[in-house]
């Protein structure tokens, strides 16, 4: 389904940035940071825009915000699957290179909370090296 007819689907007006926005996000192949994300978007539109736009798609399930250490990454979320919970499988962010990676196949534990807290994301990263940047 094309972005236009997915931000429709959640009664999001689709602008020219808002589009962008989720090109850039699925053509990346990790989630990016702000900055990456500004990155790419040089010149097409302001971060005023960008941020607006960010949070609009996060309020609507669309896209995941990941804890990535001192910052978020975003990740344009599968659109057939906004009702599973977004943060189900663990994260891995390499302290040399800083990429965060997906480790799909490595599931979230549902941890049991004491009484009278209330879980609302459940997310779990583990820092150390990537495949490239753990030898020597
Ligand atoms: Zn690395
Ligand atoms: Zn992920």
């Amino acid at each position: 389904m094309p972005f236009q007819e997915l931000l429709k689907n959640r009664e999001l007006s689709h602008t020219r940035s808002r589009v962008r926005l989720m090109e850039v996000l699925s053509e990346a192949a990790l989630p990016l940071s702000e900055m990456e994300i500004e990155e790419r978007m040089k010149g097409e539109c302001n971060r005023t825009t960008i941020y607006r736009n960010l949070s609009a798609l996060l309020n609507k399930g669309m896209v995941q915000r990941i804890i990535a250490g001192n910052a978020f990454k975003y990740k344009l979320l599968p659109f057939n699957d906004t009702k599973r919970p977004a943060h189900d499988h663990v994260h891995f962010k390499c302290t040399r290179c800083n990429q965060l990676v997906c480790l799909q196949e490595i599931m979230v534990k549902d941890y049991s909370l004491p009484e009278g807290y209330r879980k609302t994301e459940n997310q779990f990263l583990i820092l150390g090296l990537c495949k490239n940047c753990n030898h020597d």
